[in-house]
């Protein structure tokens, strides 16, 4: 393709809602545009990139044996409403009604719409194990749309879902869905990290998600560099910290403590650490509410809260009203002495002597408490948030912390699905069952800037060869330069003949300006045809080097085509 022809609007200025590197860069480099909050459209080399990104996932997914469908984006109610995510997606489904004022929404996620094909169109057992797989446009209503293509409300899925006669067909499908995503990353050219992830309280029996570690991601990951174990936050099981307190069973003590609410303040009033707090936070869970404790220096973990106490809809934190009525307190004084609800306590509020609580009663605390002399917690399971630092649930060495953004996400589904919209099968011996279900999805779109959050320098994009939107540019220095454009031309043809992805950029523009685009938009390789091409040398430069080197006209093209056919 020529340069001169190329739909390529860079930008010098960078669009002041971009907040993230490969959100910029997308933008400046032309990839994309916005068209309204989290709608994007896709300019020639973002279509080109996000295009390949795809093909990898389809050769993965064919190879593992998946078959590809495509079910519509615009669907109706029904089978949202049957399994009861029509309501459960609340604001962020995207309604709309027909002419005939028909329900309808815009596919957020495929699970019932494939579920509903299996019923419809599988026949015999015998057909099982099966995975089916789209490549679709998702819509979701997302609270925060950001990032750009990040985080979006219309954004590309990869989401594949298997079928099997029981658990043990469910793993084998697991496993070659896990293998192909290992591959499918690696090819992206993605640093991954595979972390175990949160499968809620209803059903699902394991789920993995594949995350590219990035200070902008917006899932939070505990791992640990001594053994493999790597979790999502908001699964990471926590082992409790032994820490030191005072001695035998003191009386416990009201203690006034005006204008002192929160743990920072506390620890000022009493002259202590914030580990000898605990907290106790009041949660709406569906219609009931709850209590939970931590320690004073930990934080609640709102989904492993969730999954403990069978919350189905939402957990939120109670309504100040509510935390009055129920603790006779302002807020910032709650505690477990006297209260009437389910009190669930952190594991290490367990290990806890002689601590300091909110008292119910305004403007004041206890301290000196201890469990099961002052109060009796209703369940004590680890509900807490990992930390920087804890003890690796697997091996005991500490745990790091990181950001991640996930591309990728696997679930054994288990039944959910299959028993809400009746997918049965019948088996050898007449006995009617369950099919067993899992899905998969990789974020496409969202691939892409995870590529570029790792893959960016000063000048612009850098992306591996097998997602750049083309891979090699010639550069004619001076295009008034007879000879030098002749011989750019050559190298042109001959590489696009030899099936190189490449752009002649024969743009009457300054050298600089050329350098400065090909670089920015993240061509892996560049030849240079500038002075010495009358003596058959040109400058050869992989995105990737410091600097360039030269090389007969025959080596560059060689060279050139070797690198690239490696690297797909
Ligand atoms: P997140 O926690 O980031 O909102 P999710 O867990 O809701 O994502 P899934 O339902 O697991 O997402 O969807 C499968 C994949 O689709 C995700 O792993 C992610 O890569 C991608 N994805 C989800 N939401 C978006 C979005 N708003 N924009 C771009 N990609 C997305
Ligand atoms: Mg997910």
């Amino acid at each position: 393709m020529r340069m001169s022809k190329l739909l390529v609007p860079t930008l010098r200025e960078v669009p002041s809602d971009a907040e993230i590197m490969s959100h910029k860069l997308m933008m400046r480099a032309g990839y994309i545009r916005k068209l309204s909050s989290g709608i994007y459209s896709y300019l020639n080399l973002g279509l080109r990139c996000e295009r390949k990104v795809e093909k990898i996932i389809r050769e993965e997914m064919d190879r593992a044996g998946a078959q590809e469908i495509l079910m519509p984006a615009l669907l109706p109610a029904e089978a949202y409403q049957a399994s009861g995510r029509w309501d459960v997606f609340g604001p962020s489904m995207f309604k709309l009604k027909d002419r005939y004022e028909r329900d309808f929404c815009l596919g957020p996620t495929h699970e019932e719409l494939f579920t509903q094909t299996v019923i419809n169109e599988v026949r015999s057992y015998k057909e099982y194990p099966m995975t089916l797989y789209q490549i679709q446009t998702k819509y979701r209503d997302e609270a925060r749309p950001r990032f750009g293509v990040m985080r979006s409300r219309e954004f590309v899925m990869k989401d594949a879902y298997s079928f099997d006669r029981d658990a043990a067909g469910l793993d084998e499908s697991y496993k070659k869905m896990y293998d192909a995503y290992c591959r499918i990353f690696t090819r992206l050219g993605l640093d991954f990290t595979i972390v175990d992830a949160d499968s809620g309280a209803m059903g699902g029996s394991g789920s993995q998600e594949f995350m590219v570690k990035s200070p902008v991601g917006e899932d939070s990951i505990a791992y640990c560099d001594a053994c493999n174990y790597a979790a999502n936050y908001e699964k990471a099981q926590c082992i409790p910290e032994k820490k030191e307190f005072s001695e035998g069973d003191l009386a416990l003590e009201k203690v006034e403590t005006p204008d002192v609410h929160t743990i920072e303040e506390l620890v000022g009033f009493f002259g202590t650490e914030p580990y000898v707090f605990a907290k106790t936070i009041i949660y709406k869970a569906d219609d009931k509410y709850i209590a939970a404790m931590v320690r004073g220096d930990r934080e609640i973990n709102e989904v492993k809260l969730k999954n403990l106490v069978g919350c189905v809809d939402d957990l939120e934190l109670a309504e100040p009203f509510m935390v009055r009525q129920l603790t006779n307190a302002e807020v910032g004084f709650a505690g477990p002495i006297g209260l009437e609800i389910e009190v669930i306590a952190d594991l290490e509020v367990a290990e806890m002597k002689n601590f300091i609580i909110g008292a119910n009663d305004t403007g004041y605390h206890y301290k000196n408490v201890n469990i099961n002399r002052d109060f009796t917690p209703s369940k004590i399971a680890d509900i807490r948030v990992i930390s920087d630092g804890d003890k690796c649930p697997v091996c005991g060495q500490p745990i790091k912390t990181a950001q991640g953004i996930e591309v990728g996400h696997i679930f054994k589904l288990g039944t959910k699905y299959s028993e809400a919209l009746g997918l049965n099968y019948t088996d050898e011996s007449g006995e009617a069952k369950t099919v067993i279900m899992g899905c998969y999805g990789i974020g496409v779109t969202r691939c892409i800037a995870a590529a570029i959050e790792q893959g960016y320098d000063d000048n612009g994009i850098v992306l591996p060869v097998a997602i750049a939107p083309y891979q090699a540019i010639v550069v004619p220095v001076n295009n008034k330069e007879e000879e030098q454009m002749k011989i750019a031309e050559e190298i042109y043809e001959d590489l696009k003949a030899q099936g190189i992805e490449v752009l002649l950029d024969d743009r009457a523009e300054r050298a600089g300006v050329k350098f400065k685009d090909a670089d920015l938009i993240g061509i892996p390789l560049r030849i240079v045809v500038g002075k010495k091409c009358g003596e058959g040398i040109v400058e050869y430069k992989l995105r990737t080097a410091e600097s360039a080197v030269e090389k007969t006209i025959d080596e560059a093209k060689a060279e050139a085509v070797e690198y690239i056919k490696n690297k797909l």
